[in-house]
C-alpha cells in the first residue's frame, strides 16, 4: 500500500514529520441569535461557551504554551469584547466565524456580515484576522472574492482532503491563499458529545489512534473542539 507522502509527493517543512492544528470555534450565544432563539434554559449553551468553557480552554492553552487558533463570530465579539481581547493577548490566534455564525448562506447580505466581524475583531484584538471558518460550511466565490480583498491568507472550512492545499477557483490556483481541511467527522467533539454521546475518555483514544495514523503517514491532524460541547 502507498502512504499518503507517496501518492501526494508532499514533504513538510523543515523535514518535519506531520503538521497539527489545533483550533476552538467559540460559538456563543450568536448561534442562537442567527436562529432567532433566544440563548436561555436549554438553548444556553452558547453563554456557558463564554462564562465557563473559553476561559477554562484559554487557561489550559496557556498553560502548555501550545499555539491554537480560535474562530469567533462578530456577534460574540461584540458581546464579549474584554473575553476576546483577553484570549488574543495570551497569544492564541483569533480567525473569524461569521457574524451571526450564519446557517445558510447569506447571499448578497455576506461581503458586509465578513466585513462587519473583520472590523470588530481588528479593533477589539488590534489585529486583523488572517484566517476565516465557515460558520456552517458554506462557502462560494462570492465568500472567497471578500476574504481575498480584506486580505485573508487561508480559510478552514473544507472537509476533501488529508492536507492543506491552495486555493483554485476561477479557473486558476491561488498561491497566496491557503486551505486546511478540517475533519468534522473523526476529529471534532461535536459528533461525540452532541450525536453519540460518547465518554471522554473513547474520544480520547479515538484522537490518539487517529493521530498515530495520521502521523505514520505523514499528514496533517486539524482538530476542532467546541465548549459549548465538550467541557
Ligand atoms: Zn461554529
Amino acid at each position: 500500500m502507498t502512504s499518503l507522502a507517496q501518492r501526494t509527493q508532499h514533504a513538510w517543512p523543515d523535514g518535519a514529520r506531520c503538521v497539527i492544528g489545533l483550533t476552538l470555534d467559540f460559538d456563543g450565544t450568536s448561534l442562537e441569535r442567527g436562529r432567532d432563539q433566544l440563548p436561555f434554559g436549554a438553548r444556553s449553551h452558547g453563554r456557558y461557551s463564554a462564562k465557563c468553557g473559553i476561559p477554562r480552554f484559554v487557561d489550559m492553552f496557556t498553560r502548555q504554551e501550545v499555539p491554537w487558533t480560535f474562530y469567533v463570530s462578530g456577534y460574540d465579539a461584540e458581546e464579549s469584547p474584554d473575553l476576546v481581547r483577553s484570549i488574543a493577548r495570551s497569544g492564541i490566534e483569533i480567525g473569524s466565524h461569521g457574524y451571526l455564525h450564519e446557517g445558510v448562506d447569506p447571499g448578497d447580505a455576506e461581503p458586509e456580515l465578513l466585513e462587519r466581524t473583520h472590523k470588530l475583531l481588528s479593533d477589539i484584538t488590534g489585529t486583523a484576522p488572517k484566517g476565516w471558518r465557515s460558520p456552517s460550511g458554506h462557502k462560494t466565490a462570492r465568500t472567497l472574492h471578500k476574504l481575498r480583498e480584506l486580505g485573508y491568507v487561508y480559510d478552514s472550512s473544507d472537509k476533501d482532503f488529508d492536507l492543506p492545499y491552495l486555493l483554485r477557483y476561477g479557473g486558476q490556483e491561488h498561491d497566496n491563499y491557503l486551505c486546511l481541511p478540517n475533519n468534522t467527522s473523526s476529529l471534532d467533539d461535536f459528533p461525540f458529545y452532541r450525536v453519540s454521546y460518547t465518554p471522554p475518555s473513547e474520544v480520547l483514544t479515538h484522537w490518539m489512534q487517529e493521530f498515530d495514523a495520521i502521523y505514520a503517514e505523514g499528514g496533517y491532524f486539524n482538530l476542532t473542539v467546541h465548549p459549548r460541547v465538550g467541557r
